[in-house]
């Protein structure tokens, strides 16, 4: 018998999900949403991303109160700001906050990270009242990789889906563990894109490339393709397993590895996938991914590879997108 679990909501790519698994929780992505109930606004300046103005407006306006905790890991400044605001001002729904560390190469780094993931199990085996059996971590370790190995089949053949319907979906995985993929709809000779940004973009910008007929042929979205592709292994210690993983994925611009440079990774991808171009999906006032924006703009400069860098709002504007993204488009094509 499935025993009913409480809903976490998460924000922030570095989550350790397993961990909440194994406790009893259900761990459900808070996506920003286009409207707003008027809340957060007087608790965080103007020039916050809305990724991070839009979860505390839903939870000041009681929309997340279905949630049984929060779970932030420590990435931007918006969100760390976001993590002192919620505990004061969103009681009913406690945070958990995970110490990711910034740089994830150097010795001292698994023994940071694994000491923060033991703190974590213990305030949440605090939190429940139950601790937390090795083998329920074991059986979520299983289950997120099989998650995960179902999302990386699909992004494998993600050329060939609609753009709308494949975001879609993989927003449903994320919020519901459901996945449900449409049939694919293949587009022969569409300029073959790859979207870089936070989150999961919006899902104007996927309807928006998909009138222009272009495909998206990967991403570099904060939770999207870089989000499932290492998996935790499954023997040996399984807080290790789990420090293992989120130190092996390729990292978000607020975190660090020389080695495993976001840059090197866009260029194999735009490579690998024959990709004609590179979208970036800034939102607006995300500072991280600006800066990221500079050092990959300069490496696709090198590389000869076209780029358009557009900015997403709280509610972005489809005939601009489009306008923009038409041009781009068309300029591949060479018309
Ligand atoms: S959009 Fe940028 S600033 Fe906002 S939460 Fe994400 S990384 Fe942080």
């Amino acid at each position: 018998m499935h025993r009913r679990r409480t809903p976490l909501g998460f924000l922030t790519a570095y989550v350790p999900e397993e961990l909440f698994h194994a406790a009893g929780f259900e761990p459900v992505f808070i996506f920003h949403a286009p409207e707003e109930y008027g809340k957060g606004r007087a608790h965080l300046p103007g020039f916050v991303c809305w990724v991070v103005m839009s979860a505390l407006d839903q939870a000041l306006a009681g929309a997340l109160d279905r949630l049984g905790a929060l779970a932030l890991a420590k990435t931007c400044d918006a969100t760390q700001g976001l993590a002192d605001l919620w505990r004061r001002n969103v009681p009913q729904i406690p945070l958990f906050h995970f110490g990711m560390p910034s740089r994830l190469e150097g010795p001292a780094v698994k023994a940071y990270l694994m000491a923060e993931l033991r703190d974590l199990r213990d305030r949440v085996e605090a939190f429940t009242g139950c601790p937390i059996a090795e083998h329920a971590l074991w059986d979520s370790i299983a289950y997120y990789n099989r998650l995960r190995a179902t999302v990386r089949a699909a992004y494998a053949r993600v050329a060939e889906y609609a753009p709308s319907a494949f975001y879609a979906a993989l927003r449903d995985l994320l919020r519901s563990h459901r996945p449900a993929l449409p049939g694919p709809s293949p587009l022969p000779n569409a300029p073959r894109l790859i979207l870089v940004g936070p989150a999961l973009g919006d899902p104007v910008l996927f309807e928006v490339v998909e009138q222009v007929g272009a495909r998206i042929v990967g991403d570099l979205f904060d939770l999207g393709e870089r989000y499932f592709e290492a998996d935790a292994a499954e023997n040996g210690d399984p807080l290790e397993a789990i420090a293992e993983r989120l130190g092996a994925l390729t990292p978000t611009p607020t975190k660090y590895h020389a080695a495993h440079s976001r840059a090197a990774r866009l260029l194999e991808m735009v490579r690998e996938r024959n990709a004609d171009g590179v979208i970036f999906a800034r939102q607006k006032f995300c500072e991280p991914h600006g800066f990221d924006y500079v050092r990959l703009a300069c490496a696709l400069d090198r590389a000869g590879v076209p780029h358009l860098m557009l900015e997403l709002e709280q509610a972005s504007q489809a005939g601009q997108l489009r306008t923009r993204v038409e041009a781009f488009v068309e300029m591949i094509r060479g018309v």
